[in-house]
């Protein structure tokens, strides 16, 4: 292998051409023909900008029209039968279709960018179409380009599809690539092995040994590079250097410098995928030359596609912090500059500087035993039993977006625009009344996104205008910036909170996004753990809990729909993560008095496996995603001992749930816990929702707990 590299970049488009794309297919707007010569411009493009920047290992097949998983599943043949028929299988497995729901979406690892899980079962008989690997490296040398095909590796695959029992069959088809590779003439191929950078069972570690023992031993093929990231090898490092695979992918930012592995190419992660630093070239340096191999190659933690394209578009950002910053283009930079400096014996200056560190925070306030505030509650909220509410966000419409852009853009006036987001707010509580709701929302109208509204309106964060990064598909995300201390200057919800609750006697809801879901959904700053980090997020929040409860709020929801997403892919450090991040939550709710209802959101049906964590956030009432789960969540609630609202209508689907299925599912509820405790809502925000579809479906919600009511 040449001397630098990176394990994949960004593939949406530098201005989201590819999103646009897809939409336009999807609606109809343009051929399959069409979509697919957007691709092709879009790789040309990327492949030219690395081969400019200098960078001499160039990926191929790193680009992906949906998702590099599912096009591992499609190469292998993996399509369920029920997806053949379709138009366009492919993007029906990704998307569903009118008759067919999609497959199953997950986070990949420890980010926020979603996989479609493949489905394998006894019926799947595996077939290797190499189409699009070998066409990417043909179109890359029809420009001039050889480079190397990344392939998700066949044991991380598998373990995705939940069918590492399939081992055998699958080799054989990574066989038949690697010779159609080899028949390409390519020197390279990168198989991503992720999964091994989590705890693996002696069985599993015994698959990787038998693949990559067999990939290896065929007469011809291409050299083999396995990639790890996210994460350190541990016990598959040894593994893995044991079998005949020419390279090895290490990622130096998460994980140590390995020990010496003779014989082998080690292409070391020093300039991380993970976030938007520049990388101090001392100690990527001194790590560089720590290793001890064959040959060294310089390249990325993970793949650049966890980052926006280009930092040098960002205009509006402070100059001081654009310049300690670094997306794709200026990663893919650093890993030429380091190889070079590497090559020519440089130390890169002094070492870095020291992390920053901060005065203790406070520590984190306990509130009154839940009985003692049940009770308060009760008294001063006089609810209901089976309170009906929902999770904060209603319809967002298009007016109300192309007004936010307008105030930005300096053609709409901030009051006016503000005229319009209390009338949205009024809607929304008129509704709510009519529909006979106990606990209102505001519906969240003035806010884009619930993470970025916070960040615009806390210190210590900065938001960047095209710094988008894929979340699934077409969709993508603009996260924010921590770059510094963070403060709340000055209330952020309370003015819009006040007004909500003046215009009904029922309790409205103070909305927050909590500490962890924050932090989780934004790109971390580099000099502090963290922990520290969230807990200063907590701080501000708490500010704005006690603010809200000033202003006469009683009900006050902190969502942390991503506190599972941070959790360590390797179970020894797990704990520790719950204890910091439930603490954070504490410290952002836990001075509210004990007449404050402290709400609190997660949107996941796998919460069963952090729900001594949930019982930990200590919030009076969750309500979370259950809908579509069945009973998952209800198995493990028996015992809870607090509010509770397992979701009873599906808002992901634009269907109406019957007043029966939704009192099937409440009866579900009422089955395991007291009636006291429950709670009864939808799964998540109505955010995507239509108001004919939500004002439908609520109105059975509040049939259904009304019929309940009637039957205690
Ligand atoms: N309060 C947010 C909403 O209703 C919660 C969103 C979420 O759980 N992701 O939109
Ligand atoms: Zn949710």
């Amino acid at each position: 292998m040449q001397s630098s590299t990176v394990l994949g970049y960004p593939r949406i488009g530098p201005h989201r051409e590819l999103k646009r794309a897809l939409e336009s297919y999807w609606d109809g707007r343009s051929t399959r023909r069409e979509l697919e010569a957007e691709g092709a411009r879009l790789r040309a493009g990327t492949w030219r900008r690395l081969a400019e920047l200098g960078l001499d290992g160039l990926p191929s097949n790193t680009f992906s029209l949906y998702d590099q998983v599912l096009d591992t599943a499609v190469m292998l043949g993996a399509v369920p039968e029920r997806y053949q028929a379709a138009d366009d299988p492919y993007f029906a497995m990704a998307r569903g279709t009118d008759g067919l729901a999609p497959l199953r979406m997950v986070k990949w690892f420890d980010t926020n960018y979603h996989y479609i899980v493949p489905e394998i079962g006894p019926e799947t008989v595996f077939k290797l179409d190499a189409g699009k690997p070998v066409g990417e490296v043909r179109e890359a040398r029809a420009l001039g380009y050889e480079t190397r095909p990344v392939v998700v590796g066949p044991v991380t695959f598998l373990l995705l599809a939940g069918a590492l029992d399939r081992l055998g069959e699958v080799l054989g088809h990574y066989e038949e690539l690697l010779a159609a590779l080899a028949g390409e003439g390519v020197e390279w191929v990168q198989f991503d092995e992720p999964a091994l950078v989590q705890d693996r069972t002696p069985d599993e570690l015994a698959a990787v040994r038998a693949a990559y023992e067999r990939l290896g031993a065929l007469p011809v093929r291409p050299k083999l590079l396995v990639a790890s990231y996210f994460g350190d090898l541990g016990e598959a490092l040894p593994v893995l250097a044991a079998t005949p695979v020419e390279a090895l992918a290490v990622d130096l930012v998460r994980g140590p410098v390995p020990p010496p592995l003779p014989g082998k190419t080690v292409v070391a992660g020093v300039v991380s995928g993970r976030d938007v630093w520049r990388t101090p070239p001392a100690a990527a340096l001194a790590k560089l030359r720590a290793v001890e191999a064959d040959r060294v190659v310089v390249g990325t933690s993970c793949s650049l596609l966890h980052v926006p394209y280009d930092v040098t578009v960002e205009d509006g950002l402070d100059p001081g912090l654009r310049e300690r910053l670094a997306f794709a283009e200026q990663k893919a930079a650093e890993v030429v500059a380091l190889a070079r400096a590497l090559a020519a014996g440089e130390t890169g200056g002094a070492a870095g500087t020291v992390p920053t560190r901060r005065a203790e925070l406070p520590p984190v306030p306990a509130r009154s035993p839940y009985a003692v505030r049940a009770a308060a509650q009760a008294e001063h909220l006089r609810l209901p039993p089976l309170p009906v509410t929902t999770i904060g966000s209603f319809p967002q419409t298009g007016e109300l977006r192309a007004a936010r852009a307008a105030v930005t853009a300096g053609t709409l006036a901030r009051e006016d625009y503000e005229r319009l987001v209390e009338a949205e707010i009024e809607h929304a509580v008129r509704v709510q009344e009519r529909l006979g709701l106990d606990v209102l929302v505001h519906g969240e109208p003035e806010r884009n996104d619930m993470v970025q509204y916070f960040a615009e309106h806390l210190d210590g964060f900065a938001v960047t205008a095209h710094g988008w990064v894929q979340s699934y598909g077409s969709r993508c995300t603009r996260p924010p910036i921590i770059h510094g201390d963070v403060g709340r200057p000055s209330p952020i919800t309370v003015r819009w909170a006040k007004y909500a609750q003046s215009l009904t006697a029922k309790p409205v809801k103070g909305m927050l996004t909590g500490p962890v879901t924050i932090v989780a959904w934004s790109f971390d700053r580099a000099d502090l753990p963290l922990r520290e980090v969230t807990h200063q997020v907590a701080a501000a929040i708490a500010e704005e809990v006690r603010d809200l409860e000033a202003a006469g709020v009683s009900v006050i929801q902190v969502d942390e729909p991503a506190l599972r997403e941070l959790l360590p892919l390797r179970a020894a450090e797990q704990a520790d993560y719950l204890e910091w991040s439930v603490a954070a939550y504490r410290r952002a709710t836990g001075a509210a008095g004990d007449r404050t209802q402290i709400h609190t959101h997660l949107c996941y049906s796998n919460a069963d496996q952090i729900l001594s964590a949930i019982d930990g956030l200590d919030a009076d009432v969750t309500t979370i995603e259950s809908a579509r789960s069945g009973t998952r969540i209800l198995d493990a609630v028996t015992g809870y001992a607090r509010g509770l609202g397992p979701g009873v209508y599906d808002i992901h689907s634009p269907r109406v749930p019957p007043v029966e299925e939704v009192a099937g599912r409440l009866a579900a509820a009422l089955a395991v816990l007291p009636a006291e405790q429950v709670w009864v809502n939808p799964d998540c925000g109505l955010k995507t929702r239509t108001y004919p579809q939500v004002e439908a479906a609520l109105a059975n919600v509040a049939e259904a707990a009304r019929r309940a009511r009637a039957a205690l």
